[in-house]
């Protein structure tokens, strides 16, 4: 049995939103995984990675609580609790960096085992490495046959984490580790687990499933370690997807429905406890060690969704939630508290007519993050832009369906109101010209309007504000006399139309030829929103971080932020036109704070909605 990317969800609660989740929590994993060992009669329970960091108990303990020696860190309660033989190291448990990790793993009553990660340079043999962690262990347990009799077998289980942990925690890692290859280190050590007399041997890979061709260093290696001779079984993770299951349908090598990889058995449950990933080994006696003779591999979840209704389908066990009570306590305490302080308004009401301080806050954080994630490498010294989006812009969310946060103090719970999708950091390298069409595809929010004729309508109702995205970094006019030049899914409308004019960089016009790193999100970096040339192709940096825990440690770290807006875009005036929008009624405080807008209020709007009127 598996868990993985717990990412220290033990309550099942949303601590960013301050309210219960039923897909989330250790402690209704813990039920599935006691049903199980009720039903088979020998098994085994490990956690693949990504434990202590991930919502708001884990920033909790590492920000405010800390880890003084002899300090019990409450993932490893609950999972002590639930009696783990083995877990792994994933990438995110270098967050807080080594001295908090290794004080965190002290308190498990289990081994801890990582094979690629080594206390500095890397040996010339793997098998010489100095590592931080023991590279494996071999368990010694007896197991019972179909008639009642024991026996001894030794399992042994080996784990590993993608190499770009020493990317992605540079500032934790650079000079006090080093990390290999998953493949490499597997190749070199799994021998040595026979040799030590291991019957079986699983590996911990916290790491996806990628059917790309194998590459030095590669972040989802899972299918290629399955290709590793003398390794038996795979727990995967880091994808936060679930295997067997249909994301993973269709590649080589891997066999999605019945949980195969490259014919060997592997998992992957989940995150957050969402599942529990199971491989059922049937094993025979073989001479004097085992072979495995059939198996079955599963990923039950502990809910159910009809429609976009979540439905729990275990309760949770008290015992594991008891264990944790206080921090949980603590924690919820810490969401409603201060974390830092904002000398500014953070609101989103005119997010869509002008430079907005709700937008201004995400790109200056992400700008600060990847800022730290392109050092040393082949980026490092391109300039910087960020694109974000309103998400709480009223629209179908209603009138009251907008971020609000007043000068002074800044709580997690606000930053969840400011970030609202589950989106991660991805920075994509692009050009002047990419940086202009990403820009006219934005601009098709916006209706045409005419010279001369008053109260036009300004929003294209059909036109989602998530992918109004504004791109900070850069100063630009949009020119609304002018056609959109896509339409509102990305379709290009009218290829010799306009919108974006006065488009500059460092004050000087943008050279089209120029290029640029964009921090953005998996949705846009992936292709959501149909953006020119914004996909995969484009990304050459898929940051382990959501893009609010970047505006967290963004705002732990500067203490008190400036999210003013810039008004690094406005409006090109029109001759003579006013254009009306509506936004919710209590825009009406920060009436005051649009710049290079002339905006006057005009009255009520439909279903509670404000309207106000620009003259453009
Ligand atoms: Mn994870
Ligand atoms: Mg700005």
């Amino acid at each position: 049995m598996e868990t993985t990317d717990l990412h220290v969800h033990v309550f099942p609660y949303d601590y960013c939103r301050d309210r219960p989740s039923d897909s989330v929590g250790l402690a209704r994993t813990a039920k599935i995984i006691r049903s199980f060992r009720d039903e088979a009669t020998n098994s085994l329970l490990v956690d693949n990675g990504d434990f202590l960091q991930g919502n708001p108990m884990g920033d909790y303990i590492a920000y405010e609580r800390g880890m003084k020696e002899g300090d019990m860190h409450p993932i490893i309660k609950a999972m002590n609790v639930l009696g783990f033989d083995v877990s792994t190291l994933g990438n995110h448990e270098f967050n807080y960096g080594l001295d908090f990790l290794m004080k965190t793993i002290d308190g498990a009553d289990f081994p801890v085992v990582s094979a690629n990660v080594t206390k500095g340079a890397l040996a010339a043999n793997p098998r010489d490495d100095e590592l931080f962690l023991k590279p494996y262990v071999i368990v010694d347990k007896m197991i019972k046959d179909g008639v009642g009799n024991e026996h001894p077998i030794r399992v042994g289980l080996i784990g590993f984490v993608p190499p770009q942990i020493m990317n992605w925690d540079r500032r934790h890692l650079e000079g006090k580790a080093n990390a290999r290859d998953i493949v490499d280190t597997a190749k070199a050590w799994v021998p040595e687990m026979k040799e030590a007399g291991a019957d079986i041997i699983i590996a911990l890979s916290h790491s996806g499933i990628d059917a790309n061709d194998r590459s030095d260093g590669m972040e989802n290696a899972s299918l290629h370690l399955a290709d590793v001779e003398g390794i038996d079984a795979l727990f995967t993770g880091h994808h936060h997807l679930v295997f067997p299951g249909p994301k993973y349908a269709d590649m080589t090598g891997v066999d999605a429905e019945k949980g195969r990889l490259f014919g060997k058995p592997a998992a992957m449950g989940g995150f957050w406890g969402s599942h529990l990933g199971i491989i059922d080994l049937m094993l025979a006696r073989d001479g004097n060690s085992w072979k495995i003779t059939g198996f079955t591999t599963s990923a039950p979840s502990i809910f159910e969704r009809d429609g976009r209704k979540v439905i729990p389908v275990v309760e949770s066990e008290e015992d594991v939630l008891a264990t944790v009570q206080a921090e949980h306590d603590q924690t919820l305490e810490y969401v409603r508290r201060a974390v830092g302080k904002t000398s500014a308004p953070l609101h989103s009401y005119f997010a869509l007519i002008a430079d907005d301080p709700s937008v201004q806050i995400v790109s200056q954080a992400q700008t600060w993050y990847i800022d730290q994630m392109m050092k040393g490498t082949e980026w490092e010294g391109l300039p910087i832009l960020s694109a974000a989006a309103p998400f709480k812009a009223g629209g179908r969310g209603g009138p009251e369906y907008y971020t609000d946060v007043a000068p002074g103090d800044v709580a997690i719970k606000n930053v969840s109101d400011l970030y609202l999708y589950p989106n991660t950091v991805r920075a994509v390298a692009i050009t002047g010209a990419q940086v202009q069409e990403w820009l006219e595809r934005s601009a098709g929010i916006f209706n045409q309007i005419e010279p001369g004729k008053k109260d036009q309508a300004l929003i294209n109702n059909e036109f989602p504000s998530y992918n109004f995205d504004v791109i900070d970094g850069v100063t630009y006019k949009i020119d609304l006399t002018q056609p959109s030049k896509y339409d509102s899914k990305g379709n290009v409308l009218d290829a010799n139309a306009n919108r974006i004019v006065d488009l500059k960089f460092d004050g000087k016009p943008i050279d089209p030829n120029q290029n640029f790193v964009v921090a953005t999100n998996n949705y846009r970096a992936g292709g959501g929103g149909n953006f020119p040339d914004i996909n995969d192709g484009v990304v050459i940096f898929i940051a382990p971080d959501t893009n609010r825990d970047v505006i967290v440690r963004y705002i732990v770290d500067k203490g008190t932020i400036n999210p003013s807006a810039d008004s690094n875009w406005t409006f090109k005036s029109v001759d003579g036109a006013t254009a009306v929008f509506e936004t919710g009624p209590k825009a009406k405080a920060f009436m005051k704070d649009v710049r290079d807008v002339n905006i006057e209020a005009a009255g009520e709007g439909a279903e509670g909605f404000a309207k106000y009127r620009i003259t453009m």
